[in-house]
């Protein structure tokens, strides 16, 4: 049977799950996704949904490994990507450019090898004159920046939303359940639901972020993950005023949190600073004094709406985890920071995977 006569089983409509199911639908496979978040996606409480759709692909430490060309590899396809979902869907938002901050030396010499190593042209140092300039202010304690017009921020709901909306017009096929078990039968696995349905796929792809207990206990290399929570806040500036962040460059970086302009007087702060799978009730004050370091909007902005997310992190290995793990079993998971960006890469390679493997059976 020819692989794209065949259906590809995604389990997890989280970003990896339901950007995958996308790309493969609109490459000429037939995708089956489950998930019983599918019953209500606007109420899903996965990471996906908690994120605040930062794409920092250029700004990195790193030049080589597959993180590196993971993050290269989505930063060359988001603008494609973005071309093609806008075709068919009129709400989805993006808002270009990232700055990032330095508030210590050696952030400062990590800017200074991003700047060496990048030879970007859109990369450009921002010394401490030039963020004078920003209205609402940054604090005084940042040393410098580094701006990157090539990485940008997605509105990740809009997104998820649309990969979903389009799946659907194109036919995928959508099962609201959770998937018990996992069994390799001659060949083809067959799928557990919860509800006590059962079904038969010869590929598996495993996009159940930090819950991977499904997987088959024998046969591999056991795959180990931790979950650890995520936060987010969406803020209104004490003082509304008209066009308030008119001279702001985009959105901004610093120490794992993300803060991101989203409509006049509001803004997300995003932060991936936690160690637990539980927020601690600290970091939230962390999050809006910045050790005491915020400046004076910040610290009196409105809380709107917190909310968080669980994340998977791999375990004595680096993120993320892309691997086969048996015939036409596929885990992407281990997205503990960015699963938006990365998104497109992911896609790519699973793809890759299995029409490579197919061909070799
Ligand atoms: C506060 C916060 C801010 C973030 N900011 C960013 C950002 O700015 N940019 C960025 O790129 N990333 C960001 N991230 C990280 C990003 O959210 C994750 O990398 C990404 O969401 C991982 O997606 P996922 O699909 O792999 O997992 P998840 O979102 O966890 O989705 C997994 C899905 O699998 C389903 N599932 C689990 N078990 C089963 C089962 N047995 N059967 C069926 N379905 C199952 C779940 O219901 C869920 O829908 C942030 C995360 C947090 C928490």
């Amino acid at each position: 049977m020819r692989i794209k006569d065949q259906v590809i089983t995604i389990i997890g409509a989280g970003a990896t799950g339901l950007s995958l199911a996308w790309y493969l639908q609109n490459s000429g496979y037939s995708v089956r996704l489950i998930d019983p978040q599918l019953k209500n996606l606007a109420k899903a409480e996965s990471a996906s949904f908690a994120a605040t759709g930062i794409l920092m692909g250029s700004i990195y430490k790193n030049t080589r490994g597959r993180s590196w060309q993971l993050r290269q590899r989505s930063v060359a396809l988001w603008p494609q990507w973005r071309a093609l979902i806008q075709s068919c869907t009129k709400d989805l938002i993006y808002r270009p450019g990232i700055l990032f901050l330095a508030s210590n030396i050696s952030e400062q010499n990590w800017q200074s090898q991003i700047l060496l190593k990048s030879r970007k042209a859109d990369i450009i140092k921002w010394n401490r004159k030039k963020l004078d300039a920003l209205d609402p202010e940054i604090s005084s304690s940042i040393l410098s920046g580094l701006f990157s017009l090539e990485d940008g921020q997605i509105d990740p709901k809009r997104i998820l939303d649309s990969f979903y909306e389009d799946s659907l017009r194109k036919g995928i096929d959508i099962i609201s359940r959770r998937l018990k078990r996992l069994i390799y039968v001659k060949d083809t696995w067959q799928l557990e639901l919860e509800c006590g349905e059962s079904l038969n796929s010869r590929w598996i792809v495993l996009c159940t972020g930090s819950d991977i207990s499904v997987l088959p206990s024998k046969g591999y290399h056991p795959i180990l993950t931790q979950r650890i929570a995520g936060q987010s806040l969406q803020l209104m500036l004490p003082h509304p005023r008209e066009n308030p962040w008119k001279c702001w460059p985009g959105s901004i970086n610093w120490k794992s949190n993300n803060l991101v302009p989203i409509s006049n007087n509001e803004y997300w702060i995003g932060s991936t600073i936690e160690k637990d799978n539980f927020i601690k009730s600290d970091t939230l004050n962390t999050l809006i004094n910045r050790h005491g370091i915020a400046p004076e909007w910040l610290k009196k902005s409105k809380i709107i709406k917190h909310w968080q997310g669980l994340r998977s992190r791999p375990i004595y290995r680096p993120s993320p985890i892309l691997q086969l793990v048996a015939p036409g079993l596929i885990v992407a998971t281990g997205f503990y920071r960015n699963g938006i960006l990365l998104a497109p890469a992911t896609a790519e390679w699973v793809m890759k995977c299995i029409t490579i493997t197919d061909h070799s059976y």
